[in-house]
């Protein structure tokens, strides 16, 4: 396995290396070409011939992965890719988490057992019946040492029975997230504490002499700790997702680009990443029951707008909490009314696309009043 993942590096490195040489050259390439050079011609140099001891679906995988990475960034660079820029393609280190992806075949299963290409059978434990027939596989050594493998399904979908009520979510200051019924969902607590210790356990390798066993022990205490936090958090996502997508037909969501381009100084990098993972498992698991989630798509003031009568307020420093209405009077939470807008931007959205004609459900008419994107469209 350690030399599949090492071979998948090197290809996925190289690919990214001959794209930036050609780049810089104004030289025109294929992918076909450029894989043909880092896979097929690398195996005959003597630098690189080691590349086939190993399954080549793993490195023609590599490739894959990289053309998408060399692609996105690309895309980000003119424009059509949406969200947040992003930069150009990492290359992958040796240390830290290591994947191989093998398609149809490069794998197969013997009852229990996994067989891999040019490894042979290994000993798995499964968590789970596999629901079909595989039609991929990516095997993940974490850095803590454990193996994972995951499988690449088709599900059939199951809706749920329809449901009237409908959700708007705003990423919280303080929480998690705060949705427009006024809940506060948090992060739980001991996820706080895992978190405050995982930091110390990060202070405590920096302080350990470099290349020393010392600073690998505590390297590896920093791998377990991260798993736990990073499983705990997971766990708690897949539940709130799940109970937010079954109790409401729609749950609506600002972007995590914009909502970083809200709150710029805010934004933790922690906070994003949990809230980005919660959008996806929404998104997926809304597909799966046959619900509607969808993030509202531009920068809306959701902060600075009173969702009750629509008046632009101004910008809030994040440590007002409450603020009242100078038009109508009411007061305000300031996440729930941020919740609220968002809801009311959703459903607007939602109108625009079907041209009018969804049932308007009983907040719609703050909706119309609301006007959080007068103007913007
Ligand atoms: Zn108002």
């Amino acid at each position: 396995m350690a030399r599949t993942f090492g071979c998948a590096r090197v290809v996925f490195n190289d690919y990214l290396r001959l794209r930036d040489e050609c780049r810089a050259a104004g030289e025109k390439i294929s992918d076909t070409e450029v894989q043909r050079r880092v896979v097929t011609l690398a195996k005959l140099t003597p630098e690189r011939e080691w590349l086939g001891e190993v399954a080549s679906v793993a490195l023609v995988q590599a490739c894959q992965d990289a053309r998408r990475a060399y692609r996105n960034w690309f895309d980000s660079l003119a424009g059509v890719r949406k969200g947040r820029r992003i930069g150009h393609p990492r290359f992958r280190s040796k240390r830290g988490r290591q994947s191989v992806r093998l398609t149809r075949n490069g794998f197969a299963l013997h009852g229990e057992r996994l067989y891999l290409a040019k490894i042979g059978d290994v000993r798995v434990k499964w968590s789970r019946p596999l629901p079909a027939v595989p039609s991929s596989v990516t095997v993940v050594r974490e850095p803590d040492g454990r193996f994972y493998v995951s499988f690449v399904v088709e599900r059939q979908a199951v809706p749920l029975p329809a449901c009237g009520h409908e959700v708007g979510i705003d990423v919280g200051l303080v929480s998690l997230a705060v949705t427009s019924d006024g809940e506060v969902i948090a992060n739980p607590r001991f996820l706080r504490k895992r978190e405050r210790r995982l930091a110390q356990a990060q202070r405590a390798v920096s302080r350990k002499q470099k290349g020393s066993a010392n600073r690998e022990k505590a390297r590896h205490r920093v791998a377990v700790m991260h798993r736990n936090v990073r499983e705990t958090r997971r766990d708690h996502a897949h539940k709130t997702a799940l109970r937010l997508v079954r109790d409401n037909q729609a749950v609506y969501a600002e972007d995590i680009a914009v909502a970083g381009l809200a709150r710029t100084r805010l934004a933790k990098s922690v906070h994003d990443a949990g809230w980005a993972q919660l959008l996806r498992l929404m998104e997926q698991k809304a597909a799966h029951y046959g619900r509607t989630f969808a993030k509202i798509g531009r920068f809306e003031p959701t902060s600075q707008v009173c969702s009750a009568c629509g008046v632009k307020d101004g910008p809030k420093r994040p440590s007002v909490r409450q603020w009242a209405c100078p038009a109508c009077g009411t007061l305000h939470d300031r996440d729930v009314n941020a919740a609220k807008n968002i809801l009311a931007a959703g459903r607007a959205d939602r109108r625009n696309a079907c041209g009018g004609d969804i049932r308007p459900g009983p907040a719609l008419a703050v909706t119309g009043e609301a006007g959080t994107h007068r103007g913007a469209a």
